[in-house]
């Protein structure tokens, strides 16, 4: 099988290629435009593989996108390639609009096209993959059940907006164009290789260097957290067994304030690298962002029951893998791009 994946550079995309090539047997084209998010070292495990394919493209631009369908010729598409940081949507829409929306829309048509060209077999066999967020479906409030298949969008954040029109977008070309999509959402990864603005690295980033850990307002939204690995499993059964035009929501069933993955990373840190006092007093509460979604949740009880993936990792094991890793790379962590790196409050979506 040949997969073009879009945005194989960044954090999941990348871990899904590593997956590809090393447990699945699978050749991967990676379409990615290499934005400052994009972090190629996390490929170096997978680059040598004759199984594995590299296209710097922008799925902005039509003709890169079709030239790349007619040389490679895939079997499936899996499309993660986004701008994905919130606090930056936030700063700057505009990207977010045109990587998010436009860009689906590029490769959704381009994808279009190249199904005209196979036989009805190879067509039946295609799959159009979309990858998206559990963001789009807006605040949880503290009770509620997790979201479901079936729950309504109602998205906050500049980011979660065009995540839900490109949804929106994929299911309406399996409607009406009958390309052969499936779609799923997912809860907050976290791993290795992830860009150090988010949440968890931003926190090793700045507690390895003694900084303040922000975090906003009393900390105490609540985002349900997979390791990265458990969703590249998920994302390959999806693609595998998930059933034509259908959605799956993907999460780890772990539910954490911000506070509490915080407080986790200073406690996994501190045997480590041992610091007078531990690092949980560097935590610093700053003011809250516009329109934070207090919680996120998911029940991912279909993608258990009807495609057979199961999770490796608890949230106790996946965060003291993760930290570790993170301190045994400090190379990566504090690499080149480190100077450009916008050091915020840390987003956790
Ligand atoms: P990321 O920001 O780490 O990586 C995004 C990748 O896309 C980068 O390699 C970047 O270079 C590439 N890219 C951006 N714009 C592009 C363009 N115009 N053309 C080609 N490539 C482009 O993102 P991530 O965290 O790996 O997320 C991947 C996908 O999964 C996104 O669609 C995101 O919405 C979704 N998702 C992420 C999470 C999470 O917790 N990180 C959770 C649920 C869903």
């Amino acid at each position: 099988m040949k997969v073009l994946v879009s945005g194989g550079a960044g954090f999941i995309g990348s871990a899904l290629i590593r997956f590809l090539i090393q447990e699945a047997d699978v050749s991967v084209i990676n379409l990615d435009k290499l934005t400052y998010a994009a972090s190629p070292e996390a490929l170096d495990a997978v680059r040598a593989s004759t199984r594995y394919h590299f296209e710097q493209v922008d799925i902005c631009d039509r003709e890169a996108v079709t030239s790349v369908f007619e040389r490679h010729r895939p079997d499936a598409v899996m499309h993660l390639a986004a701008e994905s940081h919130v606090d930056r949507s936030i700063d700057g829409p505009e990207a977010c609009l045109q990587t998010n929306v436009v860009g689906t829309f590029v490769l959704l048509e381009a994808t279009r096209e190249y199904l005209k060209q196979l036989s009805t077999e190879s067509r039946d066999a295609f799959r159009f993959h979309h990858i998206s967020t559990d963001e789009v479906f807006g605040d949880l409030s503290p009770d509620a059940p997790p979201f479901n298949e079936v729950s309504p969008y109602s998205p906050s954040s500049p980011y979660a907006a065009t995540k839900a029109a490109s949804d929106h977008l994929v299911r309406a070309w399996g409607r009406t164009y009958g390309v052969p999509v499936v779609l799923s959402n997912c809860s907050n990864n976290y791993g290795p290789f992830q860009y150090p603005e988010k949440l968890i690295p931003l926190t090793v980033f700045n507690a390895l260097r003694g900084q303040p850990l922000p975090l906003y307002g009393q900390g105490d939204q609540i985002r349900d957290w997979l390791h990265v690995d458990d969703h590249a499993r998920a994302l390959f059964r999806i693609l595998c067994g998930g059933e034509l035009g259908e959605t799956y929501l993907v999460g780890g069933e772990s539910e954490r304030t911000n506070l509490e993955v915080v407080e986790a990373i200073c406690d996994q840190l501190q045997p480590l690298i041992p610091r007078p006092g531990g690092y949980r007093p560097l935590i610093r509460f700053v003011d809250d962002r516009p329109g934070h979604d207090r919680r996120y949740a998911v029940s991912p009880s279909k993608a258990l029951r009807t495609l057979g993936w199961t999770r490796h990792y608890s949230f106790e094991a996946g965060i003291q893998q993760t930290v570790s890793w993170y301190v045994d790379h400090q190379d990566w962590l504090f690499g080149s791009g480190a100077d450009g790196r916008r050091l915020g409050s840390g987003s956790a979506g």
